[in-house]
Order: structure tokens, then sequence, then C-alpha cells
């Protein structure tokens, strides 16, 4: 419950305050100044160009693509320089609301490969190619055509919200945006966002579709800079805040605080018997431990096979119990090493300090830890030391 709360504010409060900003827009245009209409109009084209160029500066090829068929497609909605013909125009519109999920969820799906390489230019030529096929066919639409009635097929006679996007689209933008959210990545998160945006928008009408393409720019950057947060943050293999979010807890500490320094027990020889990949197998199921700590303490992978658990407004005496705990928990929950059919223990040894007059600073009660830490080991290892 927690985690699902965490997950939700991590990373969908962003999401959801700007796709509700540009929907109470969108519900009532007259909140926007007459002089702002003209930025609202053309906001859509800042915020992709603007998230382009950060996708770039970030070497996200996928955000770079996304942005720019966003681009493209506001553009063929509101340009209207092609001269197309209002059958044109009709096909346009419905194009655009296939191209948006199918790309957006295959981008989902596929490894970030860079920008500027050759894997990274194939995608955009791939988008340049659907671009192509898509003004050909507007050029020319043939509206009897098998392909043009499949595209704005409804399923059953439909009327109100239900008959304004083709349901073939509205199948696999719900699709999309189901198979993208379980993915629970902030990238992937706001690509589903940027489709429920379009969507909502379309069926509210084109009048207002600005406030669709505004939601959904806005929240692809917002998913960009979240993606760029986590990178530096979050440690890649256990999840764990790392040794940078370290420096900002303890810059956030009051007067009372304990800090505890744990490392795993013979790590070295673990890795070396069951290879690395096993080893790192078990870095992740110590952190997932030390991740639900209790006790008011949050944990950090300090670096290599050590964490830090920060217990801010406790006593060392406190923060004793639920890592006592914690250490009998990984002590007793053994692992059996794949293709190995003897399960082993791993154990931890923790060094727990807490500020003090003679120690005030938190890397100073952090080194007082590691001292602690270092008599565990000495005592034997598997045990807490204050
Ligand atoms: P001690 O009980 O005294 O702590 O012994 P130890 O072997 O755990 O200590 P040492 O510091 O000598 O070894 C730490 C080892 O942790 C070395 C390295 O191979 C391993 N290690 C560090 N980071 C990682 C990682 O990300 N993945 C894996 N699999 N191993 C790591
Ligand atoms: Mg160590
Ligand atoms: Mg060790």
């Amino acid at each position: 419950m927690r985690r699902a709360y965490s997950i939700v504010v991590s990373a969908g409060l962003a999401p959801v305050l700007i796709m509700g900003a540009c929907l109470v827009l969108a519900m009532s245009p007259t909140l926007v100044p007459a002089e702002l209409s003209g930025l609202v109009r053309y906001g859509p084209f800042l915020l992709a160009m603007l998230g382009g160029a950060i996708g770039w500066w970030f070497n996200r090829g996928r955000a770079v693509f996304v942005m720019l068929l966003l681009l493209i497609c506001y553009w063929l909605l509101v340009g209207n320089g092609g001269g197309f013909s209002p059958d044109g125009l009709a096909f346009l519109r419905i194009a655009t609301l296939y191209l948006i999920p199918v790309n957006l969820l295959i981008l989902g799906f596929t490894a970030e490969r860079g920008v500027l390489n050759p894997r990274g230019i194939a995608r955009m030529l791939i988008l340049g190619l659907q671009i192509f096929v898509v003004l050909m066919l507007a050029g020319q639409p043939d509206v009897g055509s098998a392909l043009y009635q499949a595209l704005d097929t409804r399923f059953f006679a439909a009327t109100g919200i239900l008959a304004v996007v083709p349901h073939p689209a509205m199948i696999i933008s719900l699709l999309a945006v189901i198979l993208l959210l379980v993915r629970h990545k902030p990238l992937e998160t706001s690509f589903a966002a940027a489709i429920i945006a379009i969507n909502v928008a379309t069926v509210m009408g084109l009048g207002i579709i600005q406030y669709g393409y505004l939601a959904a720019t806005g929240v692809v950057l917002a998913g960009l800079a979240q993606e760029a947060w986590r990178m530096a943050f979050v440690d890649d293999l256990t999840g764990l805040p790392g040794r940078r979010a370290l420096g900002h807890a303890m810059a956030e500490l009051g007067n009372q605080y304990a800090i505890a320094m744990l490392d795993v027990d013979h790590f070295k020889k673990f890795n070396d018997t069951y290879g690395h990949d096993v080893g790192d197998i078990v870095l992740k199921k110590v952190a997932r431990e030390l991740a639900r700590v209790g006790g008011g303490g949050k944990a950090f992978r300090y670096g290599g096979e050590e964490f830090t658990v920060v217990f801010a407004g406790r006593t060392a005496e406190k923060a004793q119990e639920p890592l006592e705990a914690l250490r009998k928990r990984i002590a007793d929950n053994k692992i059996t090493p794949p293709e190995k059919n003897k399960a082993v223990s791993v154990t931890i040894s923790v060094g727990v300090s807490e500020r003090d007059d003679d120690t005030t600073d938190p890397w100073g009660v952090l080194k007082r830890a590691d001292q602690k830490l270092y008599e565990a080991k000495q005592a034997g290892r598997n045990r807490v030391v204050a």
C-alpha cells in the first residue's frame, strides 16, 4: 500500500497536475485571457521543441521521437497549410489517433538507443516514413477505400463520446495505456498520460485540441525530468536511493538522529564462489529488506555491498530494534543459488551511532557508525553494534 502510494506520488503526481490543469482550461476556455490564446495555440510547438532539445541533450532518443511525433501530429491538425481537402483533413485527424498510441506503445517497449547513432537515426527515418505515407494518403483520400473504412470503423452504433474516436484506435489506446502504466517507469508512464490526453481532448472537440497537445507534450517533458532525477538519485541495481540522495537526507537532519552502516559479510567470497550475478541478486534481496526496515529508518546504498540507514529523530537505542530484526530476517532468509541445490545464508553486520554533543555533523556520526561496524566484524560478524 505504501509502495503503491509512493509510486503514485513519485511518478504520477506531475502528470496528474499537468493533465488536470489542461483539462480545467479545456472545459472553461474563458479562463485563458484573450491575449494568451496565441500562447496556448503555439504552446504545444514550444513544449515539443523544448522537450525535443532536452531529450537530445540527455541523449534520450525515445523522448526526441515522441516530441517530434507530437509536434508533427499537432501541425497536421492545426497547421492547415497543406491545402488538404476536407476529406484529407478528416483522414489526417484519424491518422493521428493511430500514430500516437501505436508509436508510443512500441517505444515504451523498446530499449533506449540514444539519438545520433545508426539505430537512433533509423528510428527517426521510420517516423519520417510514417508521416510521408500519411501525407500521401491525405493528399488523395479515397474515402471509399478499404483502408479508410477500416481506420474509421465503429464496432457498434455509437453515440456521444463513444462516437468520436474510431473504435480500433480507442482499443489500441486503451491497451497501450494499460501496458505502459504497468511498466512503472517515469517515461513510459508519461507516454500513457500523453495518449489519454490526446484521446480526451479529441473527444472534447477539435476546438480545444491544443490543450490535449499541451498536456501531452507537458507530461512527456515531466517524464523526461523524472527519469533524469531517478538516474541521478536512485541506484539502478537495488532501486534504493544512492549516495547523492544520502547527502541531501543528511543535510535535512535536525538535532536528533541515528545513523547505521551495514555491510554484507564475506561478500567477496560469496561472489567468488557463486559468481557476480548471484551476488547482484543477493544485493537486491538485501535492499528489498532494507527498504522496509521500519522504525522510521530510510535506507540508502552507500556503495558496493554497503548500505546506510538514517533514522531521523531517533536515538541509537531506538534504531537498534528494527536493525536487529532486519539482521535476523536477512540471516534466516536463505537463498539457493541457481544450479546449486544447497541453500546458503547471507548475513550482514551493522554499526549504529547517534548525534551527541561530541559529534554534531552527520558525516561524523556516519564515520562513528562505520567504526562500530568494524567492531561488529571483529566480534564475529552477523551482529548489530551500537
Ligand atoms: P567483510 O565480511 O569483511 O565485509 O568481507 P567482504 O568480502 O564482504 O568485504 P570486501 O570489502 O573485501 O568485499 C566486498 C566485495 O563486494 C567486493 C566486491 O566483489 C563486492 N561487490 C561490491 N559491489 C558489488 C556489486 O555491485 N555487485 C556484486 N555482485 N558484488 C559487489
Ligand atoms: Mg565492504
Ligand atoms: Mg562486506
